[in-house]
């Protein structure tokens, strides 16, 4: 054996073996690592526009508050939540991890529904926290209720997504509020946000009064076009913010971030993200008409976010194509129930013309 590989088998036996064994997430940056200058990306579900804050408190020698209480105010008034019902995040990616950090004893179990976002999967997955799959029902995507509602002995969290990424669906809320009243005492029910503000009549924070049993965790990485920022908010009622703050870090929010975090929600730029939010939507209808009518494309999946599933003839081919052409989209293929799908990011008006041109060529 050469000292290399001495050297990994030694750290090997050091690791966790669930760390060890783990499929780590593939995030559109780690799949797509080539110089992204000049690219056109629809793969990662951001906003294509650009907004421009300045970071006022240059003063970095002291902590910042564990939660700053300006950025709860900004967050509180824009949901219209009371601050005690808020924890602010490093994105809703920290949100997923904390509750399950949390919540889950070494007998208990998650549940999620794939297709679904696969980060539920990769933290119960470092966390060592087992979990039960129950796929959402073909083509529609809704939940299998009846199949969930026989499953949930040793369940302690279930993950839903809503709308739902990579399918681009919105659950339905009878089913969530049913599951809801079965499950008080017993399971947290967390309902991932990150696109509602696309479809924002749909959002369920105002049932948090109401069932103790729920959270709902947002972002400022999509709608708000804050990905490079990281933050991100997990709602719910006061006791279990309480018990989240004994876990979260002391000091997880910089004061660049909480700047432009604070700047973001101010009332003009909440114009100005929703606005953005209306052309993106006007894009997407665009891009589906246009779609519609290109031979490659077999099927679109209805979307009420910033991206489209589509069901092609043969991904492979159009994936090849768009990359040859600079446009890099999610592949989904290696879903079982996604074969042939890619997940395409509504991006700029221009940059949907030249999605589309190439797609046509194709047909
Ligand atoms: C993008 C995304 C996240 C991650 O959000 P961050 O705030 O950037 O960590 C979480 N959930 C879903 C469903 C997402 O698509």
């Amino acid at each position: 054996m050469n000292q290399q590989k001495q050297k990994i088998k030694n750290i090997n036996q050091i690791v966790k073996k669930n760390i060890l064994n783990l499929i780590p997430y593939q995030s559109a940056r780690l799949l797509y690592k080539n110089n992204i200058n000049n690219k056109i990306l629809l793969n990662a579900n951001e906003s294509p526009i650009i907004s421009l804050f300045s970071i006022n408190n240059r003063i970095l020698n002291r902590y910042p508050e564990q939660q700053p209480k300006k950025l709860l105010n900004a967050y509180s008034k824009y949901i219209n939540l009371n601050n005690e019902n808020i924890l602010i995040t490093r994105g809703a990616d920290e949100g997923i991890d904390i509750i399950m950090r949390t919540f889950c004893e070494e007998h208990d179990k998650i549940l999620f529904c794939p297709p679904t976002y696969d980060m539920y999967r990769v933290t119960a997955n470092i966390l060592n926290i087992k979990y039960l799959i129950i796929f959402s029902i073909k083509d529609n995507w809704k939940i299998n209720f009846n199949k969930i509602k026989k499953n949930l002995k040793n369940i302690k969290i279930i993950y839903f997504c809503n709308p739902n990424n990579p399918t681009g669906n919105i659950l339905n809320q009878n089913d969530i509020i049913k599951l809801l009243e079965l499950t008080k005492n017993k399971t947290i029910i967390v309902i991932d946000e990150a696109y509602i503000e696309f479809c924002i009549d749909q959002t369920m924070i105002y049932f948090i009064n109401k069932y103790e049993n729920l959270i709902i965790l947002r972002t400022l990485s999509k709608a708000f076009g804050l990905a490079g920022l990281r933050c991100g908010f997990i709602l719910t009622n006061k006791y279990i913010i309480n018990i989240l703050l004994k876990v979260i870090a002391p000091y997880p929010i910089s004061i660049p971030v909480l700047d432009v975090a604070i700047q973001a929600l101010n009332k003009q730029n909440l114009i100005i993200m929703n606005n953005n939010v209306k052309t993106i939507i006007n894009n997407k209808k665009w891009l589906i008409d246009k779609l519609n009518n290109c031979n490659c494309v077999k099927k679109i999946f209805t979307s009420t976010t910033n991206f489209i599933l589509v069901k092609f003839n043969n991904s492979n081919n159009i994936l090849n194509s768009l990359n040859k052409n600079n446009i890099i989209v999610r592949n989904q293929n290696h879903e079982k129930t996604l074969n042939n799908c890619l997940r395409i990011t509504i991006g700029t008006f221009d940059e949907c013309k030249k999605l589309y041109f190439i797609l046509q060529k194709i047909s």
